[in-house]
């Protein structure tokens, strides 16, 4: 429709009548200017015939251009620019359009010519100058327009004071915005609100908690938005009982069927570790959006529950909802516990193909996941790709190299960080020396080791000289590794011992590995691990009757073997393998894929290690042959159900067996296949009949 061809009278009784008004609001006929063009058109008529003259209309046409038109602030500042004497409207008007177009300094500057020109701001002024003050975090300027709000007597205006609380706590000065809250002698709803959520921008979830005390005391009616700030401070915090009350309430409210209140519901429930209950309130619920999926999703991925965490992701994918940042960085860390890389290069994908921003959390999520599955490479381009990164991500890709045993690599890796003046933290430093200990570097470690007090003052953990232990340890510097332990200016734990323990084996040493089981049994009694390493250490140097000994005396204290457990991941479907397992349905067919495996290997020159299990042949049936240990399995329907040539990717919950490993290598050659192998410390890449951890492991 033309805007010329519409009558002047309508306008003009408009805009008589539209006085009563308190706020400005769109003239019917502006209503109608749906594009730019349409507004040109009639503010040249205005012009033309003289309309323009009212200040209600120039504002409404101001209005149009800066707040309901898209994209046509520019249009809005000559209309402004215009205007001989503005008013405190047009200011509004102009300063709400720069607030809404994300131009919150335009906004500001604005303001001050405003005082320059001496135009007195009124209560519409200020809620919007805030909320510019707000985005900025200028806790000075929001503090020189909280005194003129004072001076100007507007303090008592609701809208005005919840702004308040808002620029306040958006600038970190939540204190501030409490004394602003108290300070006010009726508070509704909203102010209550804004309060809650001034809180949980800062973290104070405590603060929360009691400020909903205060509320149910003092008898103040809440709503939803309410329950939504207080069930996350519950889930935060861990405080069930109250976000079981609220569950009650909403149920006695009939509030059931608000999807919001229960995915706030469902993610206390996870969070406060009752993974079950969210669950099943999750499953009661009718439509679930993305919020609710990825409460979910993370829910059981923090749980450790990541078997699960992938199974509700693909029935997410099912029902057509897309994952947001939330859901993929669980996703990923899940992928990345189980080893899961079908369902990880999926969410890679959908993240080009949507083209989303790789922002700092997800890219490092991204490397850490491909770094965890023994694809370094693809880490290391995630990486570069990155356009921001952190301390984070640095130390990401430095573990990732160093657990892949490309040590050298991630030392090159932290000179570069070094060099960007990124400065590493204690985390980066337990990368750098597990770096050194899997590379062998042990000059280099030990210099690292002293420069974290020395350069970077950061005091050494119990798990940074577990990593000297470790880099001497394997070095074969037993004697020096022990020296470490003693002088520790703080108590060893069991990890530093077992460390100590797991390179005595390695490198056969009865004495200090009998020296480092008595203080681990001391520590922590109930591992079965050290044990059976203290065992093999016996087997390993022909003394059957210790080994024996020390199993029996596992037994007779009551501690049981963990369950050696590999997963394999085919068509995005985890698969869970035991020693002697025939739980699998293709059990038969992968038993038949063993049998043939063990003969092609025999062929080409394998011998079945069985030192480390001959111990327990008498005592456990179950563990006599090690052809049927969990990771052969996995690597047996490995073969089975992936394409020639496809690289097999398995998870070992335990640590590799001498038997496995060797094996392992041999399949690599005679089957032509890369296999990764992901073991309870490291990266074992099998690839023609050797592998990356040159058989130390
Ligand atoms: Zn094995
Ligand atoms: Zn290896």
């Amino acid at each position: 429709m033309s805007i010329t061809s519409l009558p002047a009278k309508t306008i003009t009784l408009t805009v008589a009548t539209d006085t009563t008004n308190d706020r400005p609001r769109n003239l019917p006929i502006l209503e109608q200017c749906k594009t730019i063009k349409h507004l040109h058109q009639f503010h040249a008529h205005a012009i033309k015939t003289g309309l323009i003259h009212f200040p209600r209309l120039t504002e409404n046409i101001l209005e149009s251009a800066a707040i309901s038109l898209p994209r046509s602030i520019a249009y809005a500042v000559s209309v402004f620019n215009c205007i001989e004497q503005p008013h405190a409207a047009a200011y509004n008007i102009m300063i709400r359009g720069y607030t809404l177009n994300q131009s919150p300094q335009d906004a500001l500057c604005l303001f001050k010519q405003m005082r320059e020109d001496s135009v007195e701001p009124d209560k519409y002024t200020f809620p919007c100058i805030l909320k510019s003050c707000s985005r900025l975090r200028a806790l000075e300027e929001g503090e020189q327009i909280h005194a003129l709000i004072t001076k100007l007597g507007l303090g008592s205006h609701d809208f005005v004071q919840n702004t308040l609380i808002h620029m306040y706590a958006s600038c970190d000065k939540v204190g501030v915005a409490r004394r602003v809250f108290d300070g006010m002698p009726e508070r509704g709803i909203v102010t209550w609100n804004s309060m809650f959520a001034g809180y949980s921008k800062s973290g104070d979830w405590k603060e929360v908690v009691e400020l909903f005390g205060e509320m149910i005391d003092l008898g103040v009616v809440f709503d939803e938005v309410t329950l939504i700030s207080v069930l996350t401070a519950c889930g935060r915090l861990g405080v069930l009982k109250l976000g079981a009350w609220i569950n009650q309430y909403i149920e006695d409210n009939g509030l059931k069927g608000n999807a919001k209140l229960i995915t706030a519901l469902v993610d206390m429930y996870a969070k406060c570790g009752q993974i079950d209950t969210a669950r099943q309130l999750f499953d009661e619920m009718t439509e679930r959006d993305v919020v609710a999926w990825s409460a979910m999703i993370s829910g059981y991925s923090q749980s450790n529950r990541c078997k699960d965490a992938l199974a509700l992701f693909h029935q997410m994918q099912m029902a057509k909802v897309d994952p947001n940042e939330i859901t993929m960085v669980s996703v990923l860390s899940s992928c990345a516990v189980l080893g899961a890389s079908e369902t990880g290069k999926w969410v890679h994908s959908f993240i080009k193909r949507k083209r989303m921003k790789l922002t700092v959390t997800l890219g490092t999520a991204l490397m850490d996941f491909y770094a965890k599955c023994g694809s370094v490479e693809q880490s290391l381009e995630v990486f570069w790709e990155m356009p921001q990164k952190n301390v984070l991500s640095w130390t990401v890709l430095i573990q990732g190299l160093a657990s892949n045993g490309r040590g050298r690599e991630a030392l090159d890796i932290f000179s570069s960080m070094r060099d960007l003046n990124v400065k590493p933290n204690d985390v980066t430093f337990i990368g750098v020396l597990s770096a050194c200990s899997h590379g062998g570097l042990v000059d280099e470690g030990q210099r690292l080791f002293d420069s974290m007090t020395r350069g970077y003052g950061i005091e050494p953990r119990i798990e940074h000289y577990g990593c000297m232990v470790d880099i001497l340890g394997r070095a074969g510097l037993i004697d020096e590794a022990y020296q470490v332990i003693k002088a520790m200016p703080i108590e060893p734990n069991a990890i530093v011992w077992r460390t100590l323990l797991a390179s005595c084996r390695v490198h056969k040493n009865v004495e200090i590995g009998e020296e480092s089981l008595k203080q681990i049994v001391r520590l922590e009694p109930k591992h079965s691990g050290d044990y059976i390493l203290l065992s093999n250490i016996y087997a390993s140097v022909g003394r059957w009757e210790d080994a024996l000994r020390v199993r029996t005396q596992m037994k007779e204290k009551g501690i049981k073997k963990t369950p050696g457990c590999t997963l394999i991941e085919v068509d995005g479907v985890i698969n869970e393998f035991f020693a002697e397992d025939s739980a699998h349905p293709q059990s038969k067919e992968i038993y038949d894929t063993v049998d043939d495996m063990i003969k092609r290997l025999r062929l080409a020159g394998y011998v079945p290690n069985t030192a480390e299990a001959r111990i327990d042949a008498e005592e456990d049936e179950k563990e006599s042959s090690v052809f049927h240990h969990s990771e052969k399995l996995a690597i047996a329907f490995g073969l089975l159900r992936t394409s020639p040539g496809a690289t097999i990717r398995i998870s070992k919950n335990l640590r590799v067996c001498t038997d496995c490993h060797s094996a392992t290598k041999m399949i690599s050659k005679v089957y032509k296949r890369e296999i990764v192998v992901r073991d309870r410390n490291r990266f074992h890449h099998f690839k023609e009949g050797t592998c990356s951890c040159n058989d130390y492991w």
